[in-house]
């Protein structure tokens, strides 16, 4: 039976299990995802702090301006004043440091000078209760949840975990994922095809894929199309894999074995065919030691678009991703197109933006699926319901590939 695509993708995310949490460095977490809530140890900022080099003072003593203090200390980033000061009185302070207690203004270093060997400084200008400060607990209070678990860690995210304290980082496992290329007609990269054969390619763009969606990528010997020799490689792959991730060999053809092994090996088949255009004989299974495969078409172009809907989405759903399926956006087309009567087109696009700063979505002149040379430049996959057709200027739904 021929299933939607949303559904595939929700048979998907419903039979795929969260992998165990793990400890990791701080520095090693990048690109990780957070298996807990990011707690503040400290307000931020943890004091009331200066957002200027100049002098912290009492607001209504420099009114009318120009005024003149005496310079009491002085309060460095790192090594405060931590006196009262009174009427009449300034610390010379730096950005970054404390205020003083009974300080309520900042005047900024451009708006003052010194005199009298540096003991009394001339506020050229008064200065507003509140003034270059940034008052302590303003950005966090100490207890708020500032990063939430699902969360794909990036650096910017590194700095908050750093300054939390967050030596050690509750992460999920990567995911194992083993890539299985099948088809008697595949040699390596380094072989030069003989006749009636091709190199590999799918080995690759799929293990990308994959360790850009977190995995930890195991690449197998390549395989012909022989049902033992399928069998043996699927097995042994399972000891060691979360998920198993095969390429051709599920069309009708008389060589086509990836289902049969699979049906041999005792797994269960979740779905095995996808109104999809790339795509339609994707297959979704379980073996009966967990390991879950997904027994992608052949052709390149049909493997990276399949691989992003449903096996990207098992990867990071594994690691808890909050957002494990490309987002849908929305752009305009810029030409017509069609869909096939029955399935939803992924049609390989280029997404760029108009005067009106909208996005633009421009499908690629590509050969079909087996045209990976045209579909190396795309950046989008535009989708065309089953059965629709887009005119040019009117709205398209898209994904982001990455
Ligand atoms: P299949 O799904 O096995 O019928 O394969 C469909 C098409 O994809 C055929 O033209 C295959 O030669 C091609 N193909 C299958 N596997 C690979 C691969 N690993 N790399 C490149 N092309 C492939
Ligand atoms: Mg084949």
């Amino acid at each position: 039976m021929m299933i939607p695509v949303v559904e595939a993708i929700q048979i998907v995310r419903d039979n795929v299990p969260r992998l165990e949490r793990e400890r990791v460095p701080l520095i090693h977490v990048l690109g990780r995802f957070l298996a807990q809530d990011i707690v503040a140890d400290s307000d931020l900022p943890p004091f009331d702090r200066s957002q200027m080099d100049g002098y912290a003072v009492k607001s209504s003593d420099t009114q009318p301006a120009p005024v003149r203090l005496r310079i009491v200390g002085e309060s460095a980033a790192g090594k405060g004043w931590h006196q009262e000061i009174h009427e009449g009185e300034a610390v010379r302070i730096m950005t970054g440091a404390p205020v003083p207690p009974g300080a309520d203004s900042v005047q900024q270093v451009e708006l003052t000078h010194e005199l009298k060997d540096n003991t009394v400084v001339e506020l050229l200008e008064s200065v507003q209760v509140g003034k270059s400060i940034v008052r302590r607990a303003t950005e966090i209070t100490a207890g708020e949840v500032v990063l939430r678990s699902g969360v794909k860690i990036n650096p910017a995210m590194l700095a908050v975990l750093a300054s939390f304290g967050y030596a050690e980082v509750e992460v999920i496992r990567r995911p194992r994922v083993a890539v299985i290329a099948t088809g008697s007609e595949l040699v390596s990269v380094d072989q030069r095809p003989g006749q009636d054969q091709i190199r590999d390619s799918n080995n690759f763009s799929i293990g990308a894929y994959a360790e850009r969606a977190g995995a930890v990528v195991d690449r197998l010997p390549l395989t012909g199309d022989e049902i033992e020799e399928l069998k043996t490689t699927i097995s042994k792959a399972s000891e060691a894999a979360d998920v198993i991730v095969t390429s051709g060999g599920v069309s009708m053809g008389v060589y086509d074995f990836t289902k049969a092994a699979l049906k041999e090996l005792g797994a269960e088949l979740f779905f095995e065919k996808v109104a999809l255009r790339p795509g339609k004989p994707s297959v979704f299974a379980r073996l009966p030691n967990g390991t879950l495969v997904f027994g992608l078409p052949g052709n390149p172009v049909s493997v990276s678009v399949t691989f992003n809907l449903f096996a990207r989405t098992a990867v990071l759903a594994m690691q808890g991703a909050s957002e494990p399926v490309l987002k849908t956006e929305t752009g305009v087309l810029v030409k017509p197109v069609k869909s096939s009567a029955d399935r939803d087109t992924y049609l390989p696009s280029q997404l760029t933006t108009n005067d009106d700063g909208q996005v633009v979505v421009f499908p690629l002149k590509w050969g079909g699926s087996s045209d990976f040379v045209a579909f190396a430049r795309a950046t989008a996959l535009a989708i065309i319901p089953a059965g629709s057709k887009v005119d040019s200027d009117a709205l398209v739904k898209f994904v982001r590939l990455e």
